[in-house]
Parts: structure tokens; sequence; C-alpha cells
């Protein structure tokens, strides 16, 4: 498994506007890597998960690539990506599982039916094997099978969800804001199946949240995002332990610290994210930014490469990234 996202630019066109979700984006990731996308809300973090996915609404325009396996996923038409990609090679665990099933058909007969629809080997028999397998992995008891969606409670919902985006054992797994509608229980040991049963086994996973904290526990790769601009991005263990960007920074230290006994003092980011129907000159985090220097209002940072990471502060210097 091969992603490259390149030059990935995302607006939505509302009246005679726009809004301008994602500007100008490049990553990369290899089979086994797991990268967290965080970012505040309205960042640009779904859009970048449903131009993956090919599930972008009508009212988006876009340039640039999304390379899958060599294959630009953007270019293809939504046919071959459905019948070639969509659940075989790339799915979602979307944030509210409510939404992914029909509520008046069983749990068992709505995953055989997406797994006889995407794979013409696979018979109900067949079918059926798998997903109790996956049942029992995801410590779901074999009765939901026979269970209306509405009969589970919320965490064995999206459990279940977790076992829909496995079925077909694909090689990219995109998890946006699983946990949102759990309560912390059921968010520890979901976020635990993600990466026992995506990260541990080599499968490569997008992991989109705002709580930076649960980024330290699944993503090899972090990748902040701010008005669509990427921040930061590379190792996480570099970046939670040294951030280099002053958005990252102020993401982290928005979080409370409570290793090795040491509880920090929990700062929030003043101010609010820029308004994305305006032209942004400049670096987008400036208004917001305690260290912007004259500069950073009228010339937009590179993305920089620094110590393991790529950064993209006028302040942080590094090798140029040559994309
Ligand atoms: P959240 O954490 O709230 O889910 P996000 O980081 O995932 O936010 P997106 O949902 O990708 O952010 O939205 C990015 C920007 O695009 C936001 O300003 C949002 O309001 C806008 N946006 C998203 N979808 C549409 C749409 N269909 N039409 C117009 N604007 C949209
Ligand atoms: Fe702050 Fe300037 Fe760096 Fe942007 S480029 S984060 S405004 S110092």
């Amino acid at each position: 498994m091969s992603l490259q996202v390149r030059d990935l630019n995302i607006s939505y066109k509302i009246g005679k506007g726009s809004i301008r979700a994602i500007n100008r984006v490049y990553f990369q990731l290899e089979k086994g890597d797991s990268l967290g996308v965080i970012g505040e809300t309205g960042s640009g973090k779904t859009t970048i998960a449903n131009a993956i996915m090919r599930a972008l609404p009508e009212n988006a325009e876009y340039s640039g690539s999304i390379f899958f396996n060599n294959k630009d996923i953007l270019k293809m038409d939504q046919e071959t990506y459905r019948k070639e990609i969509r659940w075989k090679k790339i799915s979602i665990i979307p944030q509210y599982s409510m939404n992914a099933f029909n509520p008046i058909k069983r749990v068992g007969e709505q995953l055989v039916k997406i797994m006889m629809e995407n794979d013409s080997n696979i018979d109900t028999s067949k079918a059926s094997e798998r997903i109790f397998y996956l049942f029992n992995q995801l410590s779901l008891p074999p009765e939901i099978y026979k269970k209306l969606p509405d009969e589970l409670s919320g965490g064995q919902r999206q459990r279940v969800v977790i076992a829909s985006a496995l079925l077909l054992d694909p090689e990219l797994v995109i998890a946006d804001e699983p946990t949102t509608a759990l309560d912390v229980i059921n968010q520890a040991r979901v976020i635990s199946l993600i990466k026992r049963e995506i990260v541990d086994k080599q499968k490569t996973l997008i992991y989109i949240t705002h709580d930076i904290a649960v980024v330290a526990g699944v993503a090899k790769k972090v990748l902040t995002l701010y008005a669509g601009e990427i921040m930061e991005f590379g190792d996480s263990r570099k970046i939670f332990k040294e951030p280099l960007h002053p958005y990252s920074k102020g993401l982290l230290s928005s979080v409370p610290d409570i290793r090795f006994g040491k509880v920090k003092k929990v700062h929030y980011i003043p101010g609010d994210p820029p308004d994305l129907s305006k032209e942004i000159k400049g670096c987008p985090f400036a208004p917001r930014c305690s260290i912007a220097k004259d500069i950073c209002k009228v010339e937009k940072p590179k993305l920089r490469y620094v110590d393991g990471r790529y950064v993209a502060c006028h302040l942080v210097g590094g090798e140029e990234n040559g994309q």
C-alpha cells in the first residue's frame, strides 16, 4: 500500500463565493503507517477523508492528486472506485455509527450484503464466517448478528462499524472521529481495538480527531492541520516530545499531561480560525500566533524538513520541501 497526496486543493462553492477548505496539502504514507490528523473544528480533516473516499459533496471543486498504489483516485470514475477500491482496499469508520446502518435490517444481514456486493467470490457462509471471526476479535457476542441496529448499545454499534470497515481486509482504514459519540470507557475500548486490529496488523490507518491525546496512543505519524494547511507533519514521538510549530505547541499545551505523575497547566489557544471564504495572505495562524513577525502576515511559510518532520513556519529553519 502506498498513498501519496500531492498538491491537494479543495474548495466548496457557496452562492457566488467559495470556502477554501484544503490548500496545497502534501503527505505520503506507506504500508503499516498510522497517521493522526489533528486540528480544530473546520480545519479540513473530514474534507481530506472524503477526498480519499471519493465522497466529496457536489459543491466541492478540487485539484491535485491522491495516488493510491500509484493510481490517481481523483481521476478514477466513481464506478471504478466503487468496484475496485471502496471497502476492498480503503474503508472508513465514520463519526456517528447510527447513520451507518439501515434501522430495519438485521446487523448480520447488512454485513453479509456489504461483503457479497463487493466480492463476487464470497457466499453467505463464507461471509458469516468472516463476520463471526471479527465479532470475536472485537469482543462482540455472536447474538449481535441477528439483532437490529437499535438493539445495540452505542459502544457495540461502533464496534460493528469497525467490523464492517474490516470485512474485506482493506489496506487503508480511515477513522473519522470514531469515538465522538461514546462514553469514556467505550472510547478507550474502541481506540485499543483500532490499534490492535489495524495498526498492530500492519494495515495503514488515518485517524482523524481534534483530541490530540488519542493520537499519542495510536499513531506513529502526526499531521497538524490549520485552516486547510499543513502546519507540521512527521514522527509523532518527536512532535509530541518537542512540537516545533507554534500551532502544534498550542494544541499540545491544551491537553493535560499526566505522564510521570506531573499535571501540566492547560493553556488554550486564544482567538478563532480564519474565515475561509476570504483570501488568506501569509501564515493562516498569524492572527493567533504570539511570536508572529511582519513577514508572517504577507508571505506564506514553506513546508521545511526540520529534525524528523516537516514544519511550515518562518521562524523554524530547515531544508525546503522540494515538492
Ligand atoms: P470538524 O472537526 O468539525 O469535523 P473538520 O476539520 O473535519 O471539522 P471539514 O468538515 O473538513 O473540517 O470542513 C472544512 C471547512 O469546509 C469548514 O469551514 C466547513 O464549514 C467547510 N465545509 C465542509 N463541507 C462543506 C460543504 N459541503 N459546503 C460548504 N462548506 C463546507
Ligand atoms: Fe507564527 Fe509566523 Fe510561524 Fe505562522 S509563520 S506560526 S505566524 S511565527
